[in-house]
């Protein structure tokens, strides 16, 4: 597949901004060329554009090399800058397959580009033959995320790869929940498909959302566009750093990872002893998609006992569902006092 053959023509044509710190790179006494100012704290040099020394931790950990890795100010800005580059407002479109991530339609929106919807099966599985059925010469990005957010289950890796390889245009794989997931990671499928974009952040099993940095992997061609399009220093010195860093304790994150998978499995089976609980959806993700009766009801009242839970009863084959994050030990804990308070209060 000729990549550039669905790139916008301006972006195409693009020539991108070239900040002080891009045109020199190496080693200098004195910095005279980006109008900083040379009083201050760490903080009055700007950062790496290019975030050479992050990109290098990452490459080692994910084993992709550096020049196959986009840095965004969370996963969201990649989606905005992948819609920027490949879908021309008014005429292109992206596919998505609900229930599913919401700002995939919102950049979409923003953008104004078109979308074409194809909803999952009953069981949140896409629907290879409907999705490439309805793919036509301008969808240019197909979004799956896997695991899925709000249903929490992996997409079958078989379905991925067909839709990846029968797809005509970009296929983005949103991989932010994939650290707690049993099934690997689509990275494995870079070298042998030039139109895959794979997504992961540092919001979820790495426990930096505030930190505001998402990862995206593709061949070099695409990773080049990215970065003619994105803010020249979109990723802020402390984000740098403070990820750098965390890279090092990749044993305390995965110590993490265990302990959220534990209570998942913990929450599940308390939440099933419940009688308004009529489905607990199989989950991958840090966050269990739960049926209940009467869910804007039960919503309400957790409110009400402050704690928030993500009402989802409004969205396509979701009807009646709540997402639970899984939270520590005691806020579970806290979660499921609740909901016996309102077993016994409300239900026969
Ligand atoms: N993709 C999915 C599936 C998400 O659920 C989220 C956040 N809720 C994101 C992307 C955005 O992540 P980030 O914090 O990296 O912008």
């Amino acid at each position: 597949m000729d990549i550039k053959s669905l790139v916008r023509k301006n972006i195409k044509n693009l020539k991108p901004y070239a900040s002080a710190r891009e045109e020199f790179s190496g080693r200098a006494d004195i910095f005279l060329d980006a109008n900083e100012n040379p009083y201050g704290l760490d903080l009055n040099r700007y950062p790496d554009p290019m975030q050479r020394k992050l990109k290098e931790k990452i490459s080692k950990i994910k084993a992709v090399p550096a020049k196959n890795i986009f840095l965004g100010n969370g996963s969201d800005e990649v989606i905005d800058l992948l819609i920027r580059i490949f879908c021309e407002p008014r005429k292109d479109e992206i596919i998505l397959l609900p229930p599913t991530y919401g700002m995939y339609k919102v950049c979409a929106d923003i953008a104004n580009v078109g979308k074409k919807e194809v909803l999952l099966t009953p069981d949140f599985q896409p629907e290879v033959e409907a999705v490439l059925g309805v793919a036509g010469r301008n969808s240019k990005i197909l979004f799956l995320c896997s695991p899925n957010n709000p249903t929490g289950n992996n997409f079958e890796f078989g379905k991925m790869v067909q839709l990846i390889e029968n797809f005509p245009g970009m296929v983005v794989v949103d991989e932010a929940y994939i650290d707690f997931s049993t099934q690997k990671s689509a990275i494995t499928l870079l070298l042998e498909y030039p139109n895959l974009v794979v997504m992961q952040t540092f919001s979820k099993a790495w426990g930096l959302a505030g930190l505001r940095l998402g990862m995206a992997f593709s061949s070099k061609e695409v990773v080049g566009f990215l970065n003619s399009v994105k803010p020249p220093y979109n990723i802020n010195f402390l984000t740098q750093k403070t990820a750098e860093k965390i890279l090092n304790e990749k044993q305390r994150v995965q110590e993490n990872i265990q302990k959220i998978l534990f209570q998942r499995r913990r929450l599940e089976g308390e939440l099933r002893e419940l009688k308004f609980v009529k489905k607990i959806h199989p989950s991958d993700a840090n966050f269990l998609l739960v049926k209940v009766e009467r869910a804007d009801d039960l919503h309400q009242f957790l409110v009400e006992r402050k704690i928030i839970v993500r009402n989802r009863s409004r969205v396509p084959l979701c009807e009646d569902c709540l997402r639970i994050t899984v939270g520590t030990e005691e806020e579970n804990e806290r979660l499921l006092q609740e909901l016996q308070l309102y077993q016994e209060k409300f239900i026969q």
